[in-house]
């Protein structure tokens, strides 16, 4: 059982939901900071996301159209070219058209086999790191910082930001994208997996991979603790016709925030 919120310390939890297949994977609801808390204890898994290489240049693939419409909510919040890092880049889908419109780009992936082929179809840089243990060894300092579907993963929310405001010039701006627990799809999910009525299709030995779940909330609270303040808060969904709903009421399953790095 979870004693302390990992992401305020508090001990106000409330079990909040039930997940897998007994329903015996427990998330934790924070009453001071909001944060959805999983139970780390109930054992946590990251493989079930490994993906495919597919080229930028194939610009009708739903992949790519993902990236795109990050690009086209990003760059409308942008100046003059300048530097930018893609933090789990994928398959380069952000940093393809960011390079089209005069940026220095380049990339992260932890793993080998995905950074050669964003090499070789794209001539593109990409850094092999683990970006909690990457230590920016020329001390290179990015404009733009972007980390999308990662935060959700990672234990230390405050690391992930710390490290993210260590490769920022001041005043650098971060987009971040990661579900938003205040959805209307997590209210319902919630409420059918507390009653055991979508949790049949998990196999026995399922985990989960989100380990703190945010909403603008919580955000707000890890960027008040690391040096950041929110600029643009938006939630989407994967349906474009929906989205002009969600500009006006932010209930989508997803968040996309823009912050900016504080002067120190
Ligand atoms: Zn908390």
């Amino acid at each position: 059982m979870l004693s302390e919120c990992r992401l305020c310390g508090s001990d106000d939890l409330t079990l909040w939901m039930r997940e897998g297949r007994n329903r015996d994977l427990n998330y934790y609801r924070c009453g001071n900071c909001t944060l959805w808390n999983y139970d780390l204890d109930c054992g946590l898994d990251q493989t079930q996301y490994t993906e495919t290489y597919v080229s930028p240049s194939d610009t009708g693939h739903r992949y790519n159209q993902d990236n795109l419409r990050s690009w086209a909510f990003l760059k409308q919040h942008l100046g003059e070219p300048g530097t930018l890092l893609d933090i789990g880049c994928g398959s380069g889908g952000l940093l393809h058209p960011a390079r089209e419109a005069g940026w220095q780009v380049r990339g992260m992936e932890l793993s080998e086999q995905t950074a050669n082929n964003i090499r070789e179809d794209q001539d593109l840089e990409v850094i092999v790191s683990n970006f909690l243990e990457y230590d920016n060894p020329n001390g290179d300092r990015y404009d733009v910082v972007v980390l999308r579907h990662v935060l959700e993963h990672l234990p230390d929310s405050k690391l992930a930001m710390t490290k993210i405001g260590g490769l920022l010039v001041d005043g650098g701006l971060a987009l971040l994208e990661f579900p938003n627990t205040a959805s209307v799809s997590y209210g319902i999910k919630r409420h059918l997996k507390n009653r055991g009525l979508k949790n049949k299709k998990y196999a026995q030995d399922w985990r989960p991979g989100h380990c703190n779940e945010f909403c603008r909330e919580s955000f707000n609270y890890l960027l008040e603790q690391t040096g950041f303040e929110l600029a643009v808060w938006q939630t989407y969904s994967n349906k474009d016709f929906a989205n002009a709903f969600y500009r006006v009421v932010p209930v989508a399953s997803k968040a996309r925030a823009l912050v900016r790095k504080k002067p120190r």
